[in-house]
């Protein structure tokens, strides 16, 4: 018998484990959501850059727009509708707002789930880099 047939099956850590936006998915770590069914939750950003600032993040794990694949589309499309939905009742619809999705170490992602910043309730400007 081999030494691995004798150990205990070990369970794998994996990023979704630690992953704090699962851990909120789970309800691990606290938030007030804003929105949530099978798919995506909506909750306040913990750090605000502006009056309305709210994440809108998948369900299901994945890194960033790296790994969306074609079965993800329908949850990509989702997350836009979403923000435009809260953009609307959080009254930033006329006004204006800016969605952001931060991929990788160059776009300024800082949490490795995907997920977009709806941000509004003041002027943004025009600069984006
Ligand atoms: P990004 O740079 O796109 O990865 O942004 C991650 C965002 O997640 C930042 O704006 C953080 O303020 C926000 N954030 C991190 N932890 C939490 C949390 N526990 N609840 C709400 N927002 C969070
Ligand atoms: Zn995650």
């Amino acid at each position: 018998m081999f030494l691995s047939e004798r150990l205990p099956a070990r369970r794998e850590i994996t990023m979704a484990d630690e992953c704090v936006f699962c851990r909120i998915i789970r309800k691990e770590v606290p938030s007030k959501p804003i929105y949530e069914d099978h798919d995506l939750i909506a909750f306040p950003d913990i750090s605000p850059v502006a009056p309305v600032h709210v994440l809108v993040v998948p369900k299901e794990h994945m890194v960033n727009l790296n790994e969306a694949g074609v079965k993800d589309v329908p949850v990509l499309g989702k997350m836009l509708r979403l923000a435009s939905k809260i953009a609307n009742e959080m009254g930033v619809a006329e006004s204006g707002y800016r969605v952001v999705i931060n991929n990788g170490d160059d776009g300024g992602q800082i949490v490795p789930h995907l997920h977009l910043h709806l941000i509004g309730g003041k002027g943004l400007g025009h600069k984006l880099g």
